[in-house]
């Protein structure tokens, strides 16, 4: 069986060695995700390598995914760790570049407009809330908190402010850097952390050629606010649950994966689920009863991907975690009428938007004719993907062979549900990428000589978006 949920590993100090790597490959890894808020560029150099090594050893693609800090809030340098008691009033100062260190004793804060964006009764949220403040007295540059936790402030440590709307660009100088380099070493795609707004992709999209796709990390109030703009200009959206239930109170979190799941597959857009899934496999080799069915539940929403943060960074059990979501997935997947109705949040998908124009109609015909032949799979020609992509949103419940002659769409397809990505190495032409499908389905025992497929496709098939064919082919 074919797994069609894909699963994404964030490469870390415990990963980043050659043979821990293979057997994350091995295990089921589909795509590496580069964390530029924890990597040099030497260890994004090493990932993306390994990444590409490993895939070609192995015959089928690997993802890269470079994730992009965003405008994160941080604590500055601290002198030394500040132990926090609950009932205790502490004072925070913005830090400006020209006075970096010197905040007279109080906290340093890398928000310029830390004081103007607060007031008594808001919260300060250190340590993905671990560490908690409430706002007093706002003078000047200076706020004054009361803890309401006890708790050890390090340096670096992140702060969320919720729900408010931040006077920051949404690329900083850092990320530009980090940008520069993912593109430089072709990375598949790229991630914003902390996007508020449509505005903030388009200005990633200026500075990205069309092939790279983009998605966006949902981790802020503003962003549900606006979620309907940015998943349809997103090639992506990521449910990132670690900020997000910080910056919302967290029992908004499943309410939005649900909706932001729901909207990726109605707009094309890949739906990646992330954080603490199996977070107690950073230090344990079998996950909890709950960890389990978060993970089932996902992919019952409708998830393209699982995301493993820590538990595959710096965890004990980095394989272990990878073979875990494999098998949940496996059984999820394999448990009859999953696809039906996946939430059971009412009635199926409502198809608008794409699904009803002439490529979305070709897709839905395709996965229909495929279900009456009872065929075992489904052939997609693609150069940049997006045939494949529309057909994995109608989340047929055969696998999708999608044929491609560009190796860029191929690694990029490896994140797609229910995808089998196969790369064409010759010139394009409808015969020989069907004549290299079958090869493919005789190869790996999914179909005997004589069965019936459908085909779909984009002619001309440079022109990308132009799904518009479809034929019954016999194998
Ligand atoms: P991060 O993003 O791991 O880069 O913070 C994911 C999240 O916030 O859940
Ligand atoms: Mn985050």
């Amino acid at each position: 069986m074919i797994r069609r949920t894909k699963i994404i590993c964030t490469i870390g100090p415990a990963t980043r060695d050659p043979e821990t790597f293979r057997r994350l490959v091995d295990a089921g890894m589909d795509a590496v995700r580069v964390n530029f808020s924890h990597s040099s560029h030497e260890d994004a150099r090493r990932a993306i390598e390994l990444a590409r090594e490993v895939a070609q050893d192995v015959g089928r693609p690997i993802a890269v995914l470079a994730d992009l800090q965003g405008p994160k809030i941080r604590v500055g340098e601290l002198p030394k760790p500040v132990a926090i008691e609950k009932g205790t009033e502490y004072a925070f100062e913005a830090l400006h570049d020209a006075d970096a260190g010197t905040t007279d004793g109080a906290i340093p804060i890398t928000y310029p407009d830390l004081a103007s964006a607060l007031e008594p009764g808001d919260r300060l949220m250190f340590d993905d809330g671990r560490i908690a403040f409430g706002v007093e007295k706002v003078e000047g540059s200076r706020v004054t908190a009361r803890a309401r936790t006890h708790g050890v402030l390090l340096s670096r440590k992140g702060l969320n402010l919720p729900g408010k709307a931040l006077q920051v660009p949404s690329l900083t100088k850092k990320d530009r850097d980090d940008l520069a380099f993912a593109l430089e070493h072709g990375v598949d795609y790229i991630a914003l952390s902390f996007v508020r707004r449509a505005a903030d992709l388009a200005e990633l999209r200026d500075l990205v050629d069309d092939s790279t796709l983009i998605i966006a990390k949902i981790e802020k109030e503003q962003a549900v606010r606006n979620l309907v703009e940015i998943v349809s200009l997103a090639d992506g959206v990521m449910v990132a649950r670690g900020d997000l239930g910080v910056e919302l109170d967290f029992e908004e979190v499943p309410i939005v994966q649900k909706r932001v799941l729901r909207l990726s597959q109605e707009s094309v857009s890949i739906g990646i689920t992330a954080t603490q899934m199996l977070e107690s496999m950073t230090s344990s080799s079998r996950p909890t009863r709950a960890e389990v069915s978060d993970v089932a539940n996902a992919i019952l929403d409708g998830t393209d991907a699982v995301m493993l943060s820590g538990e595959t960074a710096v965890g004990e059990y980095p394989v272990e975690a990878v073979e875990a979501m494999d098998r949940v997935a496996r059984r999820i997947e394999g448990e009859a009428g999953f696809l039906e109705d996946p939430s059971d949040m009412g009635p199926p998908l409502v198809r608008t938007g794409v699904h009803r124009t002439v490529p979305g109609a070709i897709a839905g015909a395709a996965v229909e004719a495929t279900q009456r032949l009872g065929a075992p799979f489904l052939i997609t020609l693609t150069t940049g993907g997006y045939t494949a992509r529309l057909v994995a949103a109608q989340r047929p419940s055969v696998p999708i062979l999608a044929v491609t002659d560009n190796p860029r769409t191929y690694r990029q397809l490896a994140l797609a549900w229910g995808v089998v990505p196969i790369l064409h190495d010759e010139p394009i032409g409808y015969e020989s990428m069907l004549a290299r499908a079958r090869t493919y389905a005789f190869e790996h025992g999914l179909a005997e000589p004589g069965r019936e497929c459908v085909v779909t496709a984009g002619m001309p098939f440079h022109e990308p978006g132009t799904t518009n064919y479809m034929r019954v082919e016999k194998l």
